[in-house]
This record gives structure tokens, sequence and C-alpha cells, in this order.
């Protein structure tokens, strides 16, 4: 859990800006954990892109 997945969870950010922050913070996160935030925001935009 990192400050994206905190931020996310609550809405508070889109899963784009969740994917720039991610970009921004790779190199001080576990990989294995980038890897599960990318899932979890790769999912983000399935639902996302049924609204739109
Ligand atoms: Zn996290």
């Amino acid at each position: 859990m990192c400050m994206i997945c905190v931020e996310f969870q609550k809405s508070r950010m889109t899963p784009f800006e969740a994917r720039r922050a991610l970009g921004e913070m790779v190199e001080d996160l576990d990989p294995e954990h980038v890897a599960e935030v990318e899932e979890l925001l790769a999912e983000a935009e399935e639902k996302e892109g049924d609204d739109e």
C-alpha cells in the first residue's frame, strides 16, 4: 500500500492521474507493488471505459 493506492481508493485520483503518479514514483516502490498498482489501474480503466 502506497500513497497512490490510498488516494486512488478514496477516489481522489483518476486512473489517469494515478498512472502519472506511478510513473513518477516507480523507482521508489517495490516492483511487485508496482505490478499490483498497474493491475488495479487497468481494472479501473476498463470500468471507466464503460461509462464513456
Ligand atoms: Zn500502493
